[in-house]
């Protein structure tokens, strides 16, 4: 039966590396024995419910080379363990990444954000994950190292069922990369949940470019409403080079409830999730097209 007693009921051996190198030589002697801990707002909790035993944490805590938020002229550099509470003030963020920032200030109480990392959101592989849908939306990818090198992956390829990611034993995430919009672009998050700061029941993301009156570029993400994180690529296509306009709107809205695959769960039903779904995406895209300039 599933436990939560509140306690670390088993024990473990805990390391504080001070830089990546130490960290991946860490994560290449334990392998899969090991757990990196960020924040721990997920790790933890899964460890107090005796889902997860690791037998070693390797703390990222103290690899500053780890947080950053850094912008190059074509994107921002958003460092792994980078807390969400550092995202949500960061002014850049705010006025550029609307929808990213929309989603960090969504996400549990300020207690949490201080703790939680962006890199730990994601690594932790849920459907629901709030930094996800935006990230999508932006087009963004991740930095994977080990130490036998770096690769990069489109966050899309990232996430690969629930819980499960395309990170091995000896892989941590070290940055995330956001194209830097351009200024005829505008994006926007929505989160439904049970109440507020609580995990999504359904959240989306959008992000349009406009031109005049034609939208560009439409890129939307869903999350909750599949066994990942997800791209509603036949959406997508509808809009562009399309006038903007509440027809294209409505059919975009329902094409995206056309490609989730929503289930019941313990936070909504698939009856529920289907039908909230067009709502926001139509909620969305008008927001978005709002902060591109665009009227309707
Ligand atoms: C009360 C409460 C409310 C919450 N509300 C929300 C919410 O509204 N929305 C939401 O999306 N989440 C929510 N969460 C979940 C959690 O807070 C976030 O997912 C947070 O961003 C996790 O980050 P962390 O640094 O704490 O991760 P950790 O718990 O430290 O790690 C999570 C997983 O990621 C791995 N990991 C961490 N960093 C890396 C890295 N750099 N590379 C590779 N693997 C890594 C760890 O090994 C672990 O498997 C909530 C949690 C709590 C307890």
């Amino acid at each position: 039966m599933e436990t939560n007693t509140r306690i670390l009921s088993s024990e473990f051996e805990y390391f504080e590396p001070k830089s990546v190198e130490e960290t991946l030589d860490l994560l290449s002697r334990y392998g899969e024995k090991a757990r990196l801990i960020a924040g721990g707002t997920d790790l933890l909790v899964k460890m107090k419910r005796e889902l997860l035993h690791p037998e070693i944490l390797i703390s990222l805590s103290r690899v500053p080379e780890l947080n950053f938020v850094k912008e190059d002229d074509d994107s921002f550099r958003i460092g792994a363990a980078t807390t969400l509470s550092e995202l949500e003030k960061n002014p850049s963020i705010g006025r550029t990444l609307s929808a990213l920032y929309e989603a960090v200030r969504s996400m549990a109480a300020p207690a949490i954000r201080n703790m939680g990392t962006i890199g730990g959101n994601l690594a932790n592989g849920s459907p629901a994950a709030d930094t996800a849908p935006p990230l999508q939306a932006f087009g963004s990818f991740l930095k994977l190292k080990s130490k036998n090198g770096e690769r990069t992956l489109p966050l899309e390829e990232f996430f690969l069922g629930p819980g499960k990611t395309a990170l091995s034993f000896e892989e941590m995430i070290s940055e995330i990369v956001v194209p830097k919009p351009p200024v005829n672009s505008g994006s926007a998050f929505l989160k439904l949940g049970r109440v507020s700061f609580d995990m999504a029941k359904i959240n989306v993301a959008v992000y349009l470019e406009r031109e005049g009156r034609r939208c560009s570029m439409c890129r939307i993400s869903l999350g909750s409403v599949a066994p990942t994180p997800i791209r509603a690529f036949s959406a997508e296509k509808l809009p562009q080079g399309e006038n903007f306009r509440e027809s294209l709107i409505k059919a975009v809205s329902l094409k995206c409830q056309e490609e989730i695959k929503p289930i019941d769960d313990v936070r909504s039903t698939l009856k529920y999730r289907k039908a909230v779904c067009p709502v926001m995406v139509e909620e969305a895209l008008k927001a978005a097209w709002e902060r591109c300039g665009g009227s309707l």
